[in-house]
């Protein structure tokens, strides 16, 4: 059996003042041909594809194309998609005859000129291979999915938590693959678009309405017939044509039960609106002050408005200002994408004392550049480390400041390190001395576990913030919840 992999992924945020170009894949590993296989073992969705497929009685032959992830960001620029697609459509030829297509991808990519990147690219390997070869695809829940991603793939199976589990994705689709190719299952799809877009506040699957959503999807998938339930809840910050929440059903050969099953999970999704609307979030002056005041243990203040892993630029400085607004004892660690103050500190050198104006320079539309006088106490010229299943993250030069009791981590650029320990302990830092620190996601906390007393949300503003209603919305349908008056609605 003869397969193609390939990876083109990148979740795009609307409204970040970014754009995603060929460096920011680089970043994170740009792999083509064989290199691909051998670099993602364990990672990602191609690593749990690679297990199930070694596993694999008889020949299969894996015909590694492209590996290009590319974290969250602003959309991608137009002449970077083209050079994917073309990458794409050329190790597909080079590949035929193929047995079938696996893809991972993100689901929520947008171009400068492309809506919808995956279903352009399902397209382009469509057009390759034909219509009897099949495609099967591992998204990201977070994914939009439209009608032409529908039409051009065969299996589509979105992450189970959030946090993710990539591997897991691969996995479970690899396995429905390799059913699919012995000729055990024949999987009919039913799908539903739901008029909705939430924000993050809502997004963990270990709590309230979506655990109650994805549960259900769990306790489906355990009906006769019923392949994958893959319920999706669109990263919000999408502003295009077919924009919304959706669920897509696969069952084996039985499109009847696949639809019924689709308008069960888009009707209670519905029911749970008013749910996953819900916030605790908290101004960041209230939400510093709530933080000092804790008993000891670290306290995590997410910063919802500049997440990273949403594709925010990471230079906002609201949560910095509320800081250094309130000097305390409690010993604070901050982030900060800012390469002109990283430059600075590293030319200063260890020991300098600076004064900068600090972040606010991309994400300049919600927050403004903050002035601190501190200290460098910390230079690192160079730092790779493997992250394991998230992959080899290398971050670059960094830099300590120290203001007061704040102390900041300078990065050149959104590394995935933002929100993990490593930032901090590669800069001599012990964790446990910590009583703050700012994380640049609202979801993604699992790295601090250890640490972790209690989690403050702050209702910080920026390119990922909760209050969706702020936005200048252009390109998604109308009306929908929760920006429009939409009292009634139900899966057709
Ligand atoms: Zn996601």
């Amino acid at each position: 059996m003869r397969i193609a992999v390939a990876e083109i992924a990148q979740e795009s945020d609307s409204f970040s003042p970014l754009q995603a170009d060929l460096t920011d894949f680089e970043a994170y590993g740009l792999y083509f041909g064989q290199e691909v296989l051998d670099r993602m073992k364990g990672v990602g969705p191609i690593g749990g594809f690679i297990e199930v497929a070694a596993a694999e009685p008889g020949e299969v032959v894996l015909l590694p194309i492209v590996r290009a992830w590319g974290s969250a960001g602003g959309v991608i620029k137009a002449e970077t998609l083209d050079f994917f697609t073309e990458r794409f459509v050329a190790g597909l030829r080079t590949s035929l005859p193929l047995d079938a297509v696996f893809l991972s991808l993100h689901g929520a990519a947008a171009s400068e000129q492309v809506d919808d990147v995956e279903g352009h690219l399902l397209q382009a390997a469509r057009d390759v291979v034909g219509a009897g070869v099949p495609i099967v695809v591992a998204l990201d829940h977070h994914a939009n999915i439209t009608q032409q991603m529908i039409d051009c793939a065969d299996v589509l199976v979105g992450h189970e938590t959030q946090p993710h589990d990539p591997p897991a994705t691969g996995r479970k689709a690899a396995r429905l693959l390799f059913r699919m190719l012995r000729g055990e299952i024949c999987p009919s799809v039913a799908w539903q678009k739901i008029p909705m877009i939430m924000p993050q506040d809502q997004f963990l699957t270990s709590a309230g309405p979506m655990q109650q959503w994805f549960d259900r999807a769990r306790s489906l998938e355990q009906r006769d017939g019923v392949l994958d339930v893959s319920p999706y809840p669109m990263q919000p910050w999408l502003d295009v044509a077919e924009g919304g929440w959706s669920v897509v059903v696969h069952t084996d050969d039985d499109p009847a039960l696949a639809r019924q099953l689709a308008k069960e999970m888009a009707d209670l999704a519905w029911q749970l609106r008013e749910q996953f609307w819900a916030s605790e979030r908290v101004a960041p002056g209230e939400a510093v002050r709530r933080a000092i005041a804790a008993e000891a243990g670290l306290v995590i203040l997410s910063d919802t408005g500049d997440s990273v892993y949403g594709g925010a630029p990471g230079d906002n400085t609201c949560v910095l200002q509320a800081l250094l607004d309130q000097p305390s004892d409690a010993l604070a660690l901050v982030p900060m994408v800012d390469l002109e103050a990283l430059n600075a500190a590293c030319t200063a050198g260890v020991g300098a004392r600076l004064t900068l104006a600090l972040g606010g320079k991309v994400d300049n539309v919600f927050c403004k550049p903050v002035t601190v006088t501190g200290q460098v106490a910390a230079v690192s010229t160079g730092f790779v480390v493997d992250l394991h299943d998230r992959g080899v993250c290398d971050l670059q030069r960094t830099a300590l400041l120290q203001v007061g009791n704040v102390w900041i981590a300078l990065l050149g650029h959104r590394s995935f390190a933002v929100n993990h320990p490593i930032l901090y302990t590669h800069l001599g830092i012990d964790m446990a001395d910590a009583k703050i620190v700012v994380l640049k996601t609202a979801s993604n906390f699992q790295f601090f576990a250890r640490w972790r007393r209690e989690l403050i949300r702050v209702d910080s503003p920026g390119t990922t913030q909760s209050d969706l209603t702020a936005f200048a919305w252009r390109r998604l349908p109308r009306p929908i919840y929760p920006l429009d008056r939409l009292e009634e609605w139900q899966a057709s």
